[in-house]
């Protein structure tokens, strides 16, 4: 049995956005009940949450972004930056906390306490760019736990994968000239789906160039095209970069029936997808991984989906993938000379 850590603080659910928001504190209800039913909560480390420092978020973060976001919350302002970026006065301690929380879970993994966690955090971050708010995100939570891992703890190889279904343009942009850590994104074609960026020739700069991965997928891509994805893409990527550290940027927004994007996901793609980078964590970085909340939006999936993620974080059983999960691999080879593989227009 491994040690998995939660965040999850009571505090979150004060980000409030307005009675129609999709962003909203029934998301991390939902996660609670699912984990709770689930009779996982018990086996589950908390860790305690405190605001993250100036420093730490200045890391990601333009000052004079950061004192707009708080004058914005001081004076009641409704949203910032963006009408999709819904504010409320406590937000902006509600966002430090939520930047705490991602801090002291990877802290707790590096000082050997955990040897995991998932973060229900809100407002999500990976949207949010140096100096402004973007797409329900006001601090990089993601990116600011990854420049803590490389600055407080020294590691060389940070990698973040991000399946929410939209591209994290805030945490692509903190690193693409950074080669120390590796941004590798699995989301709807920009060229439908918000926020635009995350086309495949976006790939880094510099020294970097080749540690900004993006996979986007055409509207309705289901389970085995991401399977086939994430086995000729992510992996290979994860292989060659042999990461310290692996930081999951999870969204759940692909799911069929999410009400904010168009991918065809089943909950068995997250199943696959977990197993497989949980296994390639543990091979490569003795299995430290933290799992960082990001969107998703219909709460019977976030729900089921996190509950099943927390479980294999937790027990770490049948980390082998089998052909059953999935049936027969797709042939990729054959499938990319079909036509219904121009869903995947990236090979
Ligand atoms: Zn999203």
């Amino acid at each position: 049995m491994r040690r998995t850590g939660l965040v999850a603080d009571e505090r979150f659910l004060r980000h409030d956005t307005g009675p129609t928001h999709p962003e909203r504190p029934d998301r991390l209800r939902a996660i609670s009940a699912a984990l709770a039913e689930g009779g996982l909560v018990d086996e589950l480390v908390r860790i305690p949450v405190e605001p993250a420092s100036m420093h730490w978020i200045e890391t990601v973060h333009h000052p004079a972004y950061i004192e707009r976001l708080r004058q914005a919350c001081a004076d009641g302002r409704r949203f910032i930056d963006v009408a999709d970026s819904a504010i409320c006065p406590e937000t902006f301690e509600i966002a430090l906390l939520a930047a705490g929380g991602s801090l002291a879970a990877v802290d707790a993994v590096m000082q050997g306490r955990i040897n995991n966690a998932f973060c229900a955090l809100r407002p999500p971050g990976h949207h949010a760019e140096h100096d402004r708010s973007m797409g329900f995100c006001m601090f990089n939570n993601t990116a600011i736990a990854a420049q803590f891992l490389r600055q407080q703890h020294g590691l060389e190889k940070v990698f973040i994968l991000d399946w929410d279904v939209h591209h994290g343009n805030g945490t692509q942009h903190t690193f693409e000239h950074d080669p120390h850590v590796f941004y590798c994104s699995i989301h709807e074609d920009p060229q439908y789906c918000y926020p635009g960026t995350g086309f495949a020739w976006e790939a880094g700069h510099g020294e970097s160039r080749g540690t900004t991965l993006n996979l986007p997928l055409a509207p309705h891509t289901g389970d085995n095209e991401v399977r086939m994805a994430f086995e000729q893409s992510v992996v290979p990527a994860i292989r060659t970069y042999a990461p310290d550290f692996i930081l999951i940027s999870a969204g759940y927004d692909a799911h069929q029936d999410d009400p904010l994007a168009t991918l065809d996901w089943t909950d068995a793609a997250y199943d696959w997808i977990d197993r497989r980078t949980l296994a390639l964590a543990q091979e490569f970085c003795d299995g430290r991984i933290v799992t960082l909340l990001e969107g998703g939006y219909n709460l019977d999936v976030l729900g089921r989906c996190v509950r099943a993620h927390v479980e294999l974080l937790l027990r770490g059983e049948g980390l082998h993938v089998g052909e059953t999960q999935f049936g027969a691999a797709p042939d990729w080879r054959e499938a990319a000379k079909d036509a219904s593989s121009e869903s995947i227009w990236w090979w």
